[in-house]
């Protein structure tokens, strides 16, 4: 069994690029969660579903998941992922699935289907530990891991990094990027740390700051 090391916070706080970097420092296995969602919804889109619809029934959505073949690499340092052999890493980072990914990680069967996977992805791997960073991996997906971190950053912060990574859409991902917390928020608290919790919080760290804090946990 992988020594697990789960990681939640918000996003824009940096999640995905420090547990990948701990992931490489120990060499540990990585995985980032959050991309299921993201290729799930980009599946959606791609097979015809009107994801603003109101009257959009969650189990139009389901319906799809027999026919989701879901591919993600856990090496941190290759990043890929597949959906039906097609390479969508860079489709599933737009801001098209950014917008819609919350409507698709409210239903509760989709958490359920996909947290089955992390876990059965999270078991295979070879290496002796696996890093996973999302929303709920210290609380429902791997309550039980031994080092379990909610890496925070004042909201201002948050939203000035994700700037930098986005580059030309940047005015417009500050309001999406809260209003994507916000939804996110009302289906697991990502924002308090459960118990056993260790809070990292990088508001005044830089980079490598933070990911020494976190190998430090
Ligand atoms: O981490 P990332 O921003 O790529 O996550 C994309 C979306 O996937 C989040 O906005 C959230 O809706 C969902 N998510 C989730 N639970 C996780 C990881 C991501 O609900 N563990």
């Amino acid at each position: 069994v992988p020594l697990i090391v789960a990681i939640d916070g918000p996003a824009g706080s940096g999640k995905s690029s420090i547990a990948r970097a701990v992931a490489r420092a120990k060499s540990f296995a990585f995985l980032d969660t959050g991309a299921a969602y993201r290729a799930l919804t980009w599946f959606a889109l791609e097979s015809g579903l009107d994801l603003t619809d109101p009257d959009l029934t969650d189990a139009s959505i389901l319906d799809l998941l027999p026919n989701w073949e879901y591919v993600i690499s856990t090496d941190p340092d290759v990043e890929l992922v597949t959906v039906g052999g097609v390479d969508v890493t860079l489709a599933i980072r737009e801001p098209g699935i950014s917008a819609h990914v919350s409507r698709i990680a409210r239903i509760p069967a989709v958490r359920t289907h996909v947290n089955d996977l992390f876990r059965a992805i999270m078991f295979a791997v070879e290496q002796p530990g696996v890093v996973a960073e999302g929303r709920d991996i210290t609380t429902v997906v791997a309550p039980d891991a031994p080092v379990r971190i909610l890496l925070t950053a004042s909201e201002e912060v948050r939203i000035a990094r994700r700037a930098g990574q986005l580059a030309p859409a940047a005015a417009a991902s500050a309001a999406d990027l809260v209003a994507r917390d916000r939804a996110d928020a009302q289906v697991v608290d990502f924002l308090t740390a459960a118990d056993g919790v260790t809070t990292v919080d990088s508001t005044e760290l830089d980079f490598d700051e933070t990911v020494a804090a976190v190998v430090a946990v």
